[in-house]
């Protein structure tokens, strides 16, 4: 990682300007999952270790650009605050006066929450005179908002423009050591797994990716557009017209690499309780869909990833929010588990989503929490709020 993090600057009686991922799920003023919380704390907690004054900022939903009550911040400080075990002190304005004289009055081990930043317009504009009124509050920079990193917004870049040093905690650190050290240097057999519903999504990271592993094992919904590309015909399942071409080149410079499923699920409808049936892919009848790989394509990718050292796995191999057609991704979670000293890497919000309903996330080396940011960064992309911070 060629980024400082915080532990090459000295945070004592500073105030630390953190960027954090309080994007939590919400249900009536509560928050329902705290895992975004809870992923920031090691950060928050280092920073008020070591003296520092902490002042926190994070979006939260798609507000208009313009406060509303619904995405105000106050039930995820509550929660912080009750992990942390100390007061959080959440305000009621992201800039101003205000919050100015409020954070100048902060001792060390003090906590403030800013409002949600997307209350301004200015900061998905990266505006000038908003990121130095969020800079003029710290002393310190820092940035654990992996999530948003692939954004150059106020608070993810913008900031750094007047505010310096500015560094990574320790979430931004981990998230770029698994996923860079993947792309850069990873262990051999590299192995990479893709699947959810659309290629189109996620043709730069195939790109990307086939240029590096070992292998690509294919799964979801984009498996198809590569049965099409084949020759196979697919009843009525998930297939991007536009992107059999681009199947079909990929199948021509690294068919050696590409590994597809060699059978499927199927279902007459698009419904959790539809009938199935296991068929070969070039046996898919009209007025079927294709939901899931099936239990042969599972014993072939279990094969390939038999002495794996290195996986990044993105995209679910089926519909698995229902659980008639989820066998295929629960079972390569199990066999990504049980894999022996390899890298585990899960990027994708579905993803992870999935990794966690199958009770194997303990088991993976790590579950990025950025779904967009994870695949930008796949697809060998600078991802802006990184770039923004101080080189080692
Ligand atoms: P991630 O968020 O991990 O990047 P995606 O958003 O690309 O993953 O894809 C996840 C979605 O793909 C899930 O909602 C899943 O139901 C869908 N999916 C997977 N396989 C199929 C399929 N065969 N047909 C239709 N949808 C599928
Ligand atoms: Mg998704």
């Amino acid at each position: 990682m060629n980024k400082k993090t915080i532990k090459d600057v000295d945070v004592n009686g500073k105030r630390a300007l953190v960027r954090v991922d309080f994007n939590v799920p919400m249900e009536n003023g509560e928050v329902t999952d705290d895992r975004r919380i809870r992923a920031a704390l090691p950060t928050i907690q280092y920073l008020l270790d070591h003296g520092a004054a902490v002042i926190l900022m994070s979006h939260l939903g798609r507000p208009k650009d313009a406060p509303d009550p619904k995405y105000q911040l106050d039930a995820a400080g509550v929660r912080l605050s009750e992990l942390l075990g100390r007061p959080v002190t959440k305000l009621n304005d992201t800039i101003g006066p205000e919050v100015k004289s409020a954070v100048m009055a902060m001792k060390p081990g003090d906590v403030i929450l800013l409002e949600n930043t997307r209350f301004y317009k200015q900061e998905k504009k990266n505006d000038p005179g908003f990121s130095e009124q969020l800079a003029e509050l710290g002393e310190v920079y820092v940035n654990d908002a992996f999530g948003s990193a692939h954004r150059a917004h106020a608070s993810t870049a913008g900031v750094t423009d007047t505010l310096r040093p500015a560094v990574a905690g320790f979430l931004l650190e981990k998230e770029i050591e698994y996923l860079g050290g993947a792309l850069s240097n990873p262990g051999h057999p590299f192995i990479a797994i893709m699947g959810g519903a659309k290629i189109s999504d996620k043709i730069s990271v195939i790109e990307n990716l086939l240029s590096k592993v070992d292998g690509l094992l294919i799964g979801g919904g984009m498996a198809n557009t590569f049965f099409v590309a084949q020759g196979h015909s697919v009843g009525k399942s998930l297939v991007e017209e536009e992107a059999i071409d681009t199947a079909k080149k990929l199948l021509a410079e690294y068919g050696d690499k590409l590994i597809l499923p060699v059978d499927c699920t199927i279902a007459p409808e698009f419904k959790a309780d539809a009938e199935a049936k296991v068929v070969p892919v070039d046996e898919v009848p009209d007025g079927w869909m294709i939901l899931d790989i099936g239990p042969a394509s599972i014993a072939h990718f279990a094969n390939r990833l038999n002495g794996a050292k290195t996986v990044v796995w993105n995209g679910p191999m089926g519909v698995f929010e229902f659980p008639r057609f989820a066998e295929g991704t629960f079972a390569i979670a199990k066999v990504l588990a049980e894999l022996d000293g390899a890298t585990t890497i899960i990027g994708g919000g579905d993803s992870a989503a999935a990794v966690e309903q199958s009770g194997l996330a303990e088991k993976m080396s790590h579950i990025s929490t950025g779904g967009g940011a994870s695949l930008e960064f796949l697809e060998g992309k600078v991802l802006p709020g990184v770039a923004a911070l101080d080189d080692k």
